[in-house]
């Protein structure tokens, strides 16, 4: 049977290899009362990035401890850093949570040109609920890491930062060069033994000329996904899945 995977909110030693880990809030809430864990039990636990197996020491109100016994093979995040201009809250949730079941290992919400105003100013105060989403969304696709969550960051920062080999903006403006073909394409497909790739989706009003011309002077390759306009948040699942395949 396979069992119940949980990722720890806090692990012990806080550095180095955890011995002990525990859950907190709502997760020790739902595995105590409606799952009416009790001391001895064993599951599945995420701590410091490694799924381990756990057996439960005590239970409390709000708080469930255990101690880690061996670890367990798990999966390792794609090495990807996925950029989505920020857009409607909704839409923008459902990529979030998508694209951590599809496995990526960071995603940093921008601030466009085109991000409306209103969205933009309630980012800051968003993010928390944004990681929580990745957390759930973690725990549900049985990952044994957590995307980070990037406070949302205005474009210009974000590319400064970045320094990932393959950088690639998803362009609907693009006419020629396939994501796929891009990828594929010497030299970047010898070169992804050990790859790392950031992925920039737009807003729902698209990218500006100046922006455009500022992911090309900082080397980011535009390119599409065919004919058809995508909304943002398809775009990002469709972009996600195909550089997965090439990522492994
Ligand atoms: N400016 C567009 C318009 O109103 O005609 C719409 C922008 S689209 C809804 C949002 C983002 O999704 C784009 O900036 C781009 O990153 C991505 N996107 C949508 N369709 C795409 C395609 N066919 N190829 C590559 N990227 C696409």
């Amino acid at each position: 049977m396979t069992r119940r995977r949980w990722i720890a909110d806090t692990v012990s030693p806080p550095n180095g290899h955890p011995t002990h880990a525990a859950l907190t809030g709502d997760q020790a809430i739902h595995l105590a009362r409606v799952l009416r864990a009790e001391p001895g039990q064993i599951f599945n636990v995420v701590a410091a990035g490694f799924l381990h197996r756990a057996e439960i020491t005590s239970v409390t109100g709000d708080r469930v401890d255990f101690v880690l016994h061996e670890e367990l093979e798990s999966d390792s995040a794609l090495p990807l850093h996925l950029y989505l201009a920020i857009f409607k809250f909704d839409h923008l949730e459902w990529a979030i949570e998508k694209a951590t079941e599809l496995g990526v290992a960071q995603i940093t919400p921008v601030l466009a040109r085109r991000t409306e105003k209103h969205l933009a100013q309630a980012a800051v105060k968003r993010v928390e609920r944004w990681r929580r989403i990745a957390h759930e969304a973690s725990q549900q696709s049985r990952r044994t890491s957590v995307p980070t969550i990037t406070d949302s960051t205005p474009l210009k920062l974000a590319l400064e930062r970045e320094s990932a080999p393959a950088r690639i903006l998803l362009s609907e403006t693009e006419q020629s060069l396939s994501l796929s073909k891009h990828l594929g394409a010497p030299p970047l497909a010898s070169e992804m033994w050990n790859p790392t790739m950031a992925l920039a989706i737009g807003p729902e009003g698209g990218w500006t000329p100046e922006e455009m011309s500022l992911f090309t002077q900082h080397q980011w390759t535009h390119v599409t996904l065919g004919p058809r306009i995508l909304r943002a948040e398809t775009a990002a699942i469709a972009a996600i899945s195909i550089a997965g395949t090439f990522l492994g």
